[in-house]
């Protein structure tokens, strides 16, 4: 409709004035947010077409939308992917990864035994349910897993780029050749890295997945995930995961994200530099009785990080463990922060800390918790892009408040 068509009733223009004009005369410097549900052409032949895929073009949001595509396809770049596809969290992305690997009832699922305790869950209680089995081991231990991926001789084997909490880097390259010696795929959950720091796919995984919740978006937000996949025939798949069971991005989330996007190196090479800081500091704090930080691993570890992780850096998490390993004393030190926030997420411009046992490994039994190290008094803390001295300031004062 023409705009100011006066032989149209004031209900008619309401609807419809200033809708699907010709798009702008040139073109916008930042991508536009589609907000539009659904896309309409020309003629029903056209629209045909677009339905049986003889032309391209969007339908309906729930199968697609520029805005969203826009994102997914960045992501894609960065991670040096085949294809890619954007969800409404990483939880949905996940989900979609684990699926696109084919799994049927009956197969089994190799999984590192620190992973992020909703991905434990989602194995065991969402795919369990299916038939499709978990088996768990220590992925930083090579011998263990090879001879485990032998025994359960799993379809999918699933880790993280550094573990949670106690922030142990992946031999992704390694992990990738004992997948294929026993025809599995590999899911390298990239959240804790991000693209900027470490790309999965280059190593030989199959899928790079994000929590985009965390740096990618960075600001605490937005929500929202990512598929990567290093080969093109798992396009279909993510696609049909994203329509049919339709955690889909959406569109103001996925705009958010891609303006994060833009300042990811810029954030993360200030958090890494002030994590590294953090971490050498605190090493010698005498209410700190561990410092858990890739670059102060052994030999052997550190191998590892300078393999898999953009140098000079060692990513921008760092757990301690308080000196009295206790609960008490964990929340004590968290209530005394003035600066750091409680928060139950990670990868934000602010510094914010987690108390592990109570939160991402709420529902790991306490037995377990410890066999893994995840102890009472164990704190991970996501560094952000304040200030050096006034992190450092506050959680020395934490330490010393809670410890009266
Ligand atoms: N993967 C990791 C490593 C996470 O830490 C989280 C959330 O904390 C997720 C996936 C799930 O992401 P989301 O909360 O966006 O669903």
């Amino acid at each position: 409709m023409k705009p100011g068509n006066k032989a149209l009733g004031i209900n008619t223009q309401l609807v419809h004035a200033g809708e699907r004009g010709a798009p702008p005369q040139g073109k916008p410097v930042s991508n536009p947010i589609y907000a539009s549900a659904t896309f309409t052409y020309d003629s029903m032949a056209e629209v045909d077409q677009v339905f049986s895929g003889e032309i391209q073009g969007y339908i309906y949001s729930r199968y697609g939308n520029p805005t969203v595509n826009a994102l997914a396809e960045a992501i894609r770049v960065f991670e040096e992917g085949a294809v890619a596809c954007a969800y409404s969290s990483g939880m949905a992305a996940l989900h979609a990864a684990i699926f696109a690997c084919e799994i049927t009832a009956g197969a089994t699922v190799l999984a590192s035994q620190d992973l992020y305790g909703a991905t434990t869950d989602l194995l065991y209680k969402i795919f369990g349910s299916y038939g499709i089995k978990t088996a768990t081991t220590d992925f930083s231990d090579l011998e263990a897993l090879r001879a485990k991926a032998l025994e359960v001789k799993p379809q999918v084997l699933i880790a993280e780029t550094i573990s949670n909490p106690l922030l142990k880097v992946c031999d992704i390259a390694a992990c990738s050749a004992i997948a294929r010696e026993v025809g599995a795929r590999f899911i390298v959950d990239n959240t804790f890295t991000s693209p900027y720091l470490c790309q999965p796919l280059k190593h030989g995984a199959d899928f790079s997945v994000h929590s985009a919740t965390k740096y990618l978006s960075g600001h605490a937000d937005v929500m929202g995930g990512v598929v990567v996949a290093r080969d093109d025939v798992d396009l279909p798949t993510l696609i049909g995961v994203m329509k049919l069971v339709g955690g889909i991005l959406g569109v103001w989330e996925a705009h958010e994200i891609h303006r994060g996007l833009k300042t990811l190196a810029v954030r993360m090479d200030r958090q890494c530099a002030n994590a590294a800081s953090l971490a050498a500091n605190l090493t010698n704090h005498n209410r700190v009785s561990r410092v858990h930080y890739p670059a102060l691993g052994t030999a052997e570890t550190l191998d590892v990080m300078k393999r898999v992780l953009r140098s000079p850096h060692a990513g921008a998490l760092v757990s301690i463990e308080l000196q009295e390993n206790t609960r008490e004393a964990a929340f004590r030190f968290m209530d005394a922060l003035n600066l750091c926030v409680r928060s139950t997420s990670l990868g934000d411009v602010f510094t914010g800390v987690l108390h592990p046992a109570t939160a991402s490994h709420r529902e790991v039994a306490p037995k377990r918790r410890l066999q893994l190290g995840i102890t009472e008094g164990l704190v991970r803390i996501s560094v952000g892009i304040e200030d050096i001295a006034d992190i450092i300031e506050d959680i020395h004062q934490a330490l010393e408040k809670s410890a009266e």
